[in-house]
């Protein structure tokens, strides 16, 4: 987080953006989503950076991490970042002040592309906008509101006389039922 990437034009970096600082929760700080970080030089840099906690070293940000993705994705100017949940979820974490910021363009456009690609693995893209989801699937986004642990989320499609159609069901979670 802030400040860690390289900093050469070839290569995405951290430079003008402190967005994790804001949209993602530490719990060695006990900072919640969405609230900047008592430690964030807003815009600039960790004023810690030394001594910031693990989970702050270990953050894995889209943006950082691939480089193909379009310079429009930098969190700072999409205002949304981009995580990985395992291999079957691509997670869009919107800040809270740009609710809408996923559904303009060329994001929106960007998503569904995504999207397609991600069912052909029956993975998902999810769109948190402070404590809703939404998963935006190939044909339609379905919004799913506020999902406790004690849910999980299974991909669906189902053949119909006009083609497959896709979807995502809530079932109960075998680990914390
Ligand atoms: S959101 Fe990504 S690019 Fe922005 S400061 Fe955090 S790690 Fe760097
Ligand atoms: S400790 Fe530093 S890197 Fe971690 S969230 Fe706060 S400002 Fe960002």
């Amino acid at each position: 987080m802030s400040g860690s990437a390289p900093t050469t034009a070839q290569h995405h970096s951290c430079d003008g953006c402190t967005m994790c600082c804001k949209i993602m929760g530490i719990a060695e700080l006990s900072k919640p989503r969405n609230q900047w970080c008592p430690n964030c030089d807003v815009g600039k840099a960790c004023k810690i950076y030394a001594e910031r906690p693990q989970s702050c070293r270990d953050f894995d940000c889209i943006y950082l991490l691939d480089d193909t993705l379009a310079e429009h994705w930098k969190p700072s100017r999409s205002r949304m970042v981009l995580t990985r949940y395992q291999a079957a979820r691509l997670c869009v974490h919107v800040d809270p002040d740009r609710p809408d910021a996923w559904r303009k363009e060329p994001y929106y456009s960007d998503l569904k592309a995504w999207s397609r690609i991600a069912a052909q693995s029956r993975s998902m893209i999810a769109v948190y906008v402070g404590e809703n989801l939404t998963i935006v699937l190939p044909d339609r986004d379905k919004f799913l509101g506020n999902v406790n642990a004690d849910k999980q989320m299974r991909f669906v499609t189902r053949s119909t006389p006009k083609g497959v159609e896709y979807d995502v069901e809530l079932v109960d979670n075998p680990v914390t039922s």
